[in-house]
């Protein structure tokens, strides 16, 4: 079958995110086929941004249609088949996925959606009552649970999902000690020295203690197996009732492996999201695809990643095949700090900061001439600014940033009106 032809069935593995926009989309565009979405999570597609912010925080459920991408009435009547259950093969040659339940679905093209799970740590007490990690909609309910009834917590590893959930537990009254491995927050997804610095500021700020360069060696239970301590590798014990270990996830990429695709940290892709395999796809999480723009293979693990993906295997299965070559965007809340971040900061020379309110700024960040990532505290209309300018290779280099009057949005139409000034 040529990758362009539309096939009289899809079926995708992985109900999250990218698999319900697979079947969305291809709704959207007319796809009159067969459409199977198989997830192992016994529930509803559901977002899971909230569950480490407003669901935490007890401002938004699951059951009232909060939390869910898609009530339940949206399935049948998009014609969508929406299964539950966990695919554990997949046979290439007769173009079938089998369930663990016995049950196999026959596809014409195959998109696997499969996502991450969250890294665990071998340390002795790692399976204590009290340690959590973040990924699950069940994984949330428990460390809302535990949450609630917690007075000292440590979190270990500060990127983005242990810092929102250190910025809800200390809001909730709880102790919190921040343990990172490396010398600073959001390192592993390369922010800038600046918002870094700035994030770590606002932990403190709120009475969080944050410890930079510490490794975990152990955790310590009673006779119950519930958590009561956190031992560092210098040593040091931590008390602690609730611990959450957020040191990232790994791709859940061995199903693809055990049917012969090419896999290294994903599931390899083209520029089109393709596997080796002609029938077969891989988005979002669990897929490491080309960058067109600079040749270099990424993964990405964002909404904007997954939807964008999913649009696009959408489209091509619909006659309308195209390169993935979308700007990568996120975002992150803590406390009242929103922190948007627009393209993607493959090793920079140059940081300017826009705005001289040190509660709300923009950090742009340059290779050379060429401007890689603006990353925007509290500065919403920088963000959007910043990702059309990104998105449309308006260029603007160091120099242009730094003229007086400068602001993004000015560049953006044509206009100067604030200015940037080197970071530091
Ligand atoms: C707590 C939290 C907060 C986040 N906050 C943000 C944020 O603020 N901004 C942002 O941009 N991104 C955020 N993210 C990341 C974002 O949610 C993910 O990038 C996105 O969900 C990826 O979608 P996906 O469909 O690729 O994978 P997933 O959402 O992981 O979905 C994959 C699904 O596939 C299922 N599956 C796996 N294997 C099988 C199998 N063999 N058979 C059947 N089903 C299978 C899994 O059970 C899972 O349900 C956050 C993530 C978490 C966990």
């Amino acid at each position: 079958m040529a990758d362009t032809a539309q096939p009289a069935s899809v079926v995708i593995v992985g109900a999250g995110q990218a698999g319900y926009e697979t079947a969305a989309s291809l709704r959207e565009l007319g796809y009159p086929g067969r459409i199977t979405l198989i997830g192992a999570e016994d529930t509803l597609p559901y977002e899971r941004p909230p569950l480490s912010k407003e669901y935490l925080k007890g401002e938004a459920h699951f059951g009232d249609e909060q939390l869910w991408l898609r009530p339940v009435t949206y399935y049948p009547r998009q014609s969508i088949d929406l299964v539950s259950g966990t695919v554990r093969a997949i046979d290439r040659i007769t173009r079938t996925v089998h369930l663990a339940d016995g049950s196999r679905y026959e596809y014409g093209h195959l998109v696997l959606a499969t996502g991450a799970r969250a890294r665990t740590l071998d340390v002795p007490g790692a399976g204590l009552r009290g340690v959590h990690t973040l990924r699950t909609a069940q994984d949330a309910a428990a460390l809302r649970a535990a949450l609630a009834a917690a007075r000292r917590a440590v979190v270990v590893g500060a990127g983005f999902i242990g810092l929102e959930f250190a910025a809800v537990a200390r809001e909730s009254g709880c102790e919190v000690t921040v343990v990172e491995a490396l010398d600073r927050p959001l390192a592993r997804v390369k922010c800038s020295a600046r918002t870094a610095e700035h994030v770590t500021r606002l932990h403190r700020r709120a009475g969080t203690r944050l410890l930079f360069g510490q490794g975990l060696a152990a955790l310590h239970g009673n006779l119950r197996s519930a958590l009561t301590a956190v031992e560092l590798a210098d040593g040091s014990r931590l008390p602690a009732d609730l611990a959450l270990i957020g040191v990232g996830v790994i791709p859940n990429t061995e199903l693809a492996a055990e049917a012969g695709l090419a896999v290294s940290n994903g599931i390899t892709v083209d520029s089109r999201l393709l596997t080796d395999d002609p029938c077969i796809s891989a988005i979002g999480d669990c897929a490491a695809f080309p960058q067109v723009r600079s040749g270099n293979r990424l993964r990405l693990e964002s909404v904007q990643n997954a939807v964008g993906h999913a649009r696009l295997v959408a489209e091509r299965l619909t006659g309308m095949p195209r390169a993935y070559d979308e700007l990568p965007w996120f975002w992150s809340d803590q406390f009242a700090t929103t922190v948007q971040i627009a393209g993607l900061d493959e090793g920079h020379d140059t940081e300017l900061v826009l705005g001289d309110d040190p509660d709300a700024f923009s950090v742009l960040l340059f290779r050379g001439e060429e401007l890689q990532a603006v990353e925007s505290v509290n500065r919403p209309a920088d963000h959007l600014a910043a990702r059309r300018l990104l998105d449309r290779g308006i260029g603007l280099t160091p120099d242009e940033a730094g003229t007086p009057g400068f602001t993004l949005k000015g560049h953006l139409a044509g206009r100067r009106e604030g200015s940037a000034v080197p970071a530091g």
